[in-house]
């Protein structure tokens, strides 16, 4: 799946970095496979959307025990 391009961009801070890197020498950030525009995508990161899931639970059952 490589559709031609030899380099993605990191999708943080716009380094061109190499077509099959997985961190940014950059930002060291994690990058995916290259999107149709030569970006590198995200990564899927399922722990900090577990996280960011739990934070919102964690915030509307505070909300409820708060003010009912
Ligand atoms: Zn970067």
């Amino acid at each position: 799946m490589r559709k031609g391009f030899s380099i993605k961009i990191c999708h943080n801070c716009g380094t061109p970095l190499a077509i099959y890197a997985e961190e940014c020498y950059s930002c060291h950030k994690k990058v995916g496979e290259v999107d149709k525009y030569g970006k590198a995508k995200k990564p899927a990161d399922w722990k900090s959307y577990a996280l960011c899931g739990i934070s919102w639970v964690a915030f509307l059952v505070y909300i409820w025990w708060a003010f009912f």
